[in-house]
């Protein structure tokens, strides 16, 4: 057993102790039998909802209509779903209804992928019906059942075996990769925010280039419910240095860079897989940054040209685009290698990088100037954060507002 079904353990045992059946199921077992470490352990049971929750002091009907009930061991939650089988699907995407069996075998029967379908009694028992080990062995993806009918009774399986394939390199067998072909328009019935879950865990995965390069093979990217504008194809585009990247907003910042989209076309693109705002605004700074590194021209004086863009995006954030930036491959990023060491010192030998932390705010500007507080003050704090920045003016108090003084009258002998 891994370690999350060691910690796990208590819940099977109190099951079994009342005479129900209880195993590990679905991904854990899976990422055990390849040796990874498994994320989030779940438990079917033949027990029902109520008899669970009936035996467990600490639970949450998380999805009682399907069967599922969370129960809370030592601050770690754990799903225990009742044995099920399913009616007929609706909308290709969810069943009619559930019914509970009393038999693991049909429970298995309803998953998705052979490699799914395993499970894992306490004793260590292996439930495999499907030969889910042995297609783990030879790499294989295989729909339990018939492919046709799986893929169609729920379309987000395809996206979930596209996955699959790339996260554990595997292949597809034959007649999945043709059902998966043949249907993959109906993914048009797959919400956006489940698309972008898929996505998400595709480009964060060990290996997103596979996990892409498959996407792109399948088709099913064109065939979204709000179309995502992603130039195409992107499987035969070199990205074997993607996975190199740390956290998924580098990685997507990345990938659009290749994809040659700019910072306006990734944001419809983000927008349409609902990303939250924070996560939008991340990847299209990294975009943004990157496209004014790419105009430097040639005779620029590119320190000044890099203080101004960290002034204006703010140091944390100008650190994340270079650290992308190191990672990427010249051709994305021609002479960064070079330059990396410059930026970085120059981020870091600016004296100010925002307006905060100017010695002189705006009321106290105002009050020297002997005028109201307005517009004018942010600007002025601005061209003094410039100002200093460039190493023009010191960062303190008297420096700063005489210097605002001069400009003010300055630009009152402007004509206007
Ligand atoms: P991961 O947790 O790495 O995303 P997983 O296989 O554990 O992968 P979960 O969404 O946690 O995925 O689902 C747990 C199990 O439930 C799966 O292993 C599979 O047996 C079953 N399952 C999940 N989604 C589906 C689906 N859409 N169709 C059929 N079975 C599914
Ligand atoms: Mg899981």
């Amino acid at each position: 057993l891994s370690s999350g079904m060691k910690t796990a353990l208590p819940v099977l045992l109190t099951l079994i102790k009342h005479g129900h059946e209880a195993v590990f199921v679905g991904g854990a077992v899976r990422d055990l039998m390849l040796g990874l470490e498994d994320k989030d352990v779940d438990i079917a049971t033949s027990a029902l909802p109520e008899q669970t929750m009936a035996l467990f002091p600490k639970c949450i009907g998380t999805g009682l209509q399907h069967g599922t009930v969370t129960v809370m061991v030592e601050g770690n939650g754990y799903e225990v779903t009742t044995y099920r089988q399913e009616s007929p699907y609706e909308d290709h995407r969810r069943p009619g209804s559930v019914q509970f069996i009393g038999n693991l075998e049909g429970d298995l029967l309803r998953r998705d992928f052979t490699i799914n379908a395993m499970a894992l009694g306490a004793d260590g028992e292996l439930h495999d019906p499907f030969g889910g080990l042995e297609d783990l062995k030879n790499r294989r993806l295989r729909c339990v059942g018939d492919p046709d009918a799986r893929l169609q009774e729920d379309a987000l399986r395809m996206l979930r075996g596209v996955r699959f394939i790339g996260t554990y390199g595997l292949s597809p067998t034959l007649s999945t990769w043709r059902a998966l072909r043949r249907h993959r328009a109906l993914l048009r019935h797959v919400a956006m925010e489940r698309v972008q879950a898929e996505l998400d865990k595709m480009v964060d995965g060990p290996a997103p280039e596979r996990s892409l390069a498959w996407l792109s093979l399948s088709g099913l990217l064109k065939h979204t419910r709000e179309e995502l504008n992603l130039p195409e194809p992107i499987d035969c585009i070199d990205l074997s240095w993607l996975g190199e990247l740390p956290g998924k907003d580098n990685r997507y910042a990345a990938l659009f860079i290749a994809c040659g989209m700019d910072g306006a076309a990734a944001f419809s693109c983000m927008s349409k897989l609902r990303f939250s705002g924070k996560r939008m605004d991340a990847v299209r700074n990294r975009l943004d940054m990157h496209a004014r590194y790419l105009l430097v021209p040639e005779e620029a004086d590119e320190d000044s040209l890099w203080r101004k863009t960290v002034l204006e995006y703010g140091r944390e954030a100008a650190a994340e685009w270079l650290e992308m930036a190191l990672l990427l491959p010249d051709e994305l990023a021609p002479g960064i290698a070079g330059k990396g060491g410059g930026y970085r010192h120059v981020m870091e030998s600016l004296p100010v990088s925002s307006a905060r932390e100017l010695s002189v705010n705006g009321a106290e500007l105002a009050e020297a100037l002997g005028k109201k507080p307005g517009p004018w003050t942010r600007e002025m704090l601005l061209r003094l954060l410039h100002a200093v920045a460039d190493g023009e003016l010191l960062n303190h108090k008297e420096v700063l507002i005489s210097q605002g003084m001069k400009w003010t009258m300055e630009s009152n002998h402007e004509p206007k």
